[in-house]
């Protein structure tokens, strides 16, 4: 086992204690007792978009739990086994806990690992039960280093990195593999909720050459960045109109509300594939209901699924060289020491740095 640096006893981690409340708490240092782990120091943690419902306790969660999941750092320590990064490396940390493996792992649906609990990231120990620790802390423990950390490539920015942890990656895998099925084919996505995974949807999707993208939002923010990217814009609240006159083969729902996935479910050519990128509220407790007759009759089909973080790594990754540019959509960057009280602030995107 080789250590770069010699980590103090304790460290500092921010706490989610319950909606808009945070603590940076002093708590024990990781430290290396695997052959297979490394401990990484964060330096650039953007916030995901469900991290924003979680803090303002829109999505209530129980608390208490380490906060933060989009990761990029540098590798402070290695067991003795790791192989792929040492220390000084810059890496990616995909926010799941993935093996590399585990069957699911070895065909890279990374997402349902069976070696740990199901749902196991960072940052998120409300949904598997098991604290993994956080990326807004002075270090984080990697399980299984060479399965999940990925190194930096120089062209890439340390914050752009951090996105790529999940939601640049979510967003890229909405579209990239229906794109590589029909090349070109034209691609709607529905934004809301989940801000950043839509527009890097839109990022993605001209990235992999549709020949045309249109973003339907009523976020002047979000449709304005959706126009800078080069997507067609559409301005118009899915709640109040049931679907666009003009139907994709293609159809990215990142509304999260009942209402939205409706009007995505609508807009989806016959034949066509239309994923939503969260669970939404549907059916009967939402008092919106769904197509399923208009779908069975027109073979539309939905896909429901979180993402695969590291099994989509890879391409996406290679996606950055094309188009794929995560910093272009993050719309604020903030001190690593100010997150306990500015991780409602409105933007898009945030990153925390240092
Ligand atoms: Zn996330
Ligand atoms: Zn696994």
């Amino acid at each position: 086992m080789s250590e770069r640096f010699q980590l103090s006893p304790t460290m500092q981690q921010l706490m989610f204690v319950s909606p808009r409340e945070f603590e940076w708490r002093e708590v024990a240092a990781p430290r290396i007792t695997a052959a297979g782990e490394a401990i990484v120091r964060p330096l650039a943690v953007t916030r995901c978009d469900l991290d924003l419902y979680l803090a303002l306790g829109a999505f209530p969660m129980p608390g208490e739990f380490a906060f933060g999941h989009e990761i990029a750092g540098e590798v402070l320590a290695v067991g003795s086994e790791v192989t792929g990064v040492e220390p000084g490396d810059r890496v990616i940390v995909p926010f799941q806990i993935n093996c590399g493996a585990c069957p699911f792992c070895l065909a890279g649906l990374t997402n349902a690992c069976s070696a740990v609990p199901a749902y196991s990231a960072f940052g998120l120990a409300h949904s598997s039960g098991k604290e993994w620790g956080g990326g807004l802390s002075d270090a984080v423990l990697v399980p299984y280093a060479d399965a999940m950390l990925v190194k930096i490539p120089p062209s890439l920015s340390l914050t752009a990195a951090a996105a790529l942890s999940d939601n640049a990656v979510d967003g890229f895998r909405t579209v990239a593999k229906r794109l590589q099925a029909t090349p070109g084919a034209p691609v709607l996505v529905v934004g809301g909720l989940a801000q950043s995974v839509g527009l890097y949807a839109v990022q993605a999707a001209l990235a992999r050459h549709s020949e045309r993208v249109v973003y339907c939002d009523n976020s002047p923010v979000r449709l304005a960045l959706a126009l800078s990217l080069g997507a067609e814009v559409v301005d118009c609240d899915v709640a109040d109109v049931e679907r666009l006159d003009e139907q994709f083969p293609i159809v990215v729902d990142a509304a999260i509300s009942a209402e939205g996935l409706a009007f995505a479910l609508r807009s989806t050519a016959a034949c066509g594939h239309c994923i939503s990128v969260s669970s939404v509220p549907a059916g009967d407790d939402a008092g919106v209901s769904l197509p399923f007759r208009e779908m069975y009759m027109k073979g539309v089909s939905w896909e429901l699924s979180r993402v695969h973080a590291r099994g989509a790594l890879h391409d996406a990754l290679e996606c950055t060289r094309c188009g794929l540019d995560p910093g272009k959509i993050i719309t604020r960057e903030l001190p690593f020491e100010s997150a306990h009280e500015l991780m409602c602030d409105e933007a898009v995107k945030l990153v925390f740095t240092r």
